[in-house]
């Protein structure tokens, strides 16, 4: 097998090219496992830092966390909550407040907690408490990132008002929602130090801190921040590329279906990550209204879902349902409706049955995907596999989310491998088009020749390279044609060796063929114009074709041949009259009228031929 080990490097380039080439699937999954494994060392790098800390009771124990190092540390856990009322930090330790507190799960919505014997609802104002130990040696100055909660905090650290997104209010007049992660700096108190935030909803079906924040010193904090909103650009302008690049294939040729929707799945996934956790969407639109960022949010995905069963059909379209893709669509598109004209109350309480609906859609896709696969369908497997393992990516998330597993978060390279390998598979189904076109076309290209050959050998006589009488007859028919709407004269000679049986008896037939041939040159070397045609009529006869060329013409042009034969200079047979081999010729023409056929005109020459060798031959006779 190793028989030819590439030497030279353009050897080696064209021996992994044809690996590729050859087994497209198996490099594609090669190719994928390695960029897949890049991207989760990179994950454990940025994820490495992160260091888990859960609160217990209202108190996070920070105290022997290094701060000098650029770890950051979660906030999660157990806080302390009170419902209905922003408690100021001078008055939390009060009295009347000591019972009101209860634990709640933070990052989490408050959403359905059980608080005094109910369940809460989604809206509402809060205030929640957090007590930080931090050790002596910590820094004089921390920072925190606060992601967006739902759906207007005020935080509160020592008493000073820290970090702040939209307006956290008491009503839902003076509330003003909004999401921007904030970084928020803080001096450091060596022991406690408190945390108190209102949170005030009455946008979003789920109040509360719906994320994760974090403490650090500030270049972990800006670094973490930079880093999230590094990856999502990113991963916004590597989608918005393939978008593109599919789109303009699409719009070349409207045939791909695949390639439009394809195109719009990437689209609304570039936008998504626009939008989701670190809303780099803010970065270039700082002021864009919490209502109108949050129909995006929604919409980005919801619009995916429709768009991804149709990418589906437009591969396997054996495979998925129509009535399926127009129910998925159907209500997708109800839902996006809802997004763009219910209020955000409305339709964020409403996305859980979306989430069902993805669900189902999901299912349903694998089952599909694996029917065309058992079917053999191109780049079934690979869609599977790669579908299969962003679903496993988002099993992984959710687990990690719970602390099952200790992982990480690595949903976006799930996906981003997703889309990665359906571009290759895009790709070499447009190639292998390509090719087959290639092919078809070369196979076209060969046929066109081989019947080119076919026909020109079937109208040249193989001896004297001269057309043969079928070529004459056909030749003679369309002229005869042209000349009668013209009103032109034809002309026809025909010509025959003289005492050439003797000359062959004489000197054989190898000889005679020569001659043949070189007669034939003779004769064709007198035609002056490129519609004259001479053909080899039988045996040692030849005829030709004189179009728009009256009797006279063509009494010229047949004794230039004659000429031109004598001067050839070939010895005659002794029995011949001539010292050379001479040619007879009869000339004919004629204005044919619609009655009129090629025939009579060369029996017209014939009849001259046949008085120019009674005559003596080595002479021209016209018709009469
Ligand atoms: P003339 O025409 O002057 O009356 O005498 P001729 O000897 O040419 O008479 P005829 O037309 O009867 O003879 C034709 C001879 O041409 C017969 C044959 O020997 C020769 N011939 C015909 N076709 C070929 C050919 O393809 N090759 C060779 N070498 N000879 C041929
Ligand atoms: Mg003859
Ligand atoms: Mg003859």
């Amino acid at each position: 097998m190793l028989k030819n080990i590439p030497k030279t490097i353009p050897e080696w380039r064209e021996f992994f090219l044809s690996c590729f080439r050859s087994n497209f699937l198996p490099s594609v999954y090669v190719l994928f496992a390695f960029i897949l494994s890049i991207l989760l060392f990179a994950n454990l790098c940025l994820q490495d830092k992160k260091e888990s800390c859960v609160a217990v009771n209202g108190v996070l124990d920070l105290s022997s966390a290094d701060f000098a190092n650029d770890h950051v540390y979660t906030l999660g856990g157990q806080w302390l909550f009170v419902y209905g009322v922003h408690i100021t930090p001078a008055e939390i330790d009060n009295e009347k407040y000591r019972t009101a507190f209860q634990q709640v799960g933070v990052p989490a919505s408050w959403k359905n907690q059980k608080y005094k014997g109910r369940a809460l609802p989604g809206t509402g104002i809060a205030t929640y408490r957090l007590k930080i130990l931090i050790g002596e040696n910590a820094p004089d100055e921390l920072s925190l990132l606060v992601p967006g909660w739902e759906s207007a905090y005020r935080l509160y650290v020592n008493g000073k008002l820290t970090a702040r997104a939209g307006i956290a209010a008491e009503s839902s007049e003076t509330a003003v929602p909004a999401w921007s992660p904030r970084i928020g700096r803080f001096d450091v108190n060596p022991g406690v130090n408190d945390i108190v935030v209102h949170i005030s909803n009455f946008d979003h079906a789920r109040g509360g801190p719906g994320m994760m924040p974090f403490a650090g010193n500030i270049t972990a904090i800006t670094s973490l921040r930079e880093k999230g909103v590094a990856l999502k650009l990113f991963s916004f302008g590597g989608l918005l590329m393939i978008s593109l690049y599919h789109i303009v294939i699409f719009f070349l040729r409207s045939k791909e279906k695949s390639a439009l929707w394809f195109s719009m799945f990437c689209f609304t996934m570039a936008l998504r990550s626009l939008v989701i956790n670190e809303h780099g969407l803010l970065i270039f639109f700082p002021s864009i209204p919490w209502n109108i960022h949050v129909r995006i949010t929604y919409l980005a995905f919801t619009l995916a879902l429709p768009v991804f069963i149709m990418l589906l059909r437009s591969i396997f379209k054996e495979e998925i349902n129509r009535f399926a893709v127009s129910v998925v669509t159907g209500l997708a598109t109800f839902y996006a409706l809802m997004i763009l004209f219910a209020s955000p109350l409305v339709f964020t309480e409403f996305v859980v049955y979306f989430q069902i609906l993805i669900t189902v859609s999901s299912i349903y896709g694998l089952v599909a995907l694996f029917r065309a696969m058992l079917h053999k369908r191109e780049g079934a497997a690979a869609f599977l596999i790669a579908f299969f393992f962003y679903l496993i990516c988002i099993v992984n998330d959710i687990l990690f989310h719970r602390h099952i597993v200790p992982t990480g978060y690595i949903v976006p390279f799930g996906f981003y491998s997703f889309v990665f390998i359906q571009a290759l598979i895009l790709a070499k189904r447009y190639t292998t088009a390509f090719v087959i076109m290639e092919e078809l076309f070369s196979e076209k290209t060969k046929l066109e020749g081989t019947a080119l050959t076919l026909r020109n050998l079937s109208y040249i006589d193989p001896l004297t390279g001269l057309a043969n009488r079928r070529r004459l007859d056909e030749y003679m028919s369309d002229g005869f044609k042209r000349a009668i709407r013209a009103g032109d004269a034809v002309s026809v000679i025909m010509i025959d060796i003289d005492f050439f049986k003797s000359f062959n008896d004489q000197n054989g037939h190898v000889s005679g063929d020569d001659v043949l041939r070189r007669v034939a040159l003779a004769i064709q070397s007198c035609l002056r114009r490129p519609a004259d045609l001479a053909a080899r009529y039988g045996g040692e006869e030849f005829a030709l074709f004189l179009p728009s060329t009256g009797i006279d013409g063509a009494k010229a042009v047949a004794e230039n041949m004659r000429t031109a034969t004598l001067e050839l200079q070939v010895p005659a047979a002794d029995d011949s009259v001539e010292q050379y081999v001479s040619l007879s010729l009869g000339c004919a023409s004629m204005k044919p009228g619609p009655d009129d056929d090629p025939l009579q005109l060369i029996r017209k020459a014939d009849q001259a031929l046949y008085r120019a060798k009674e005559k003596g031959r080595n002479r021209v006779e016209t018709a009469l």
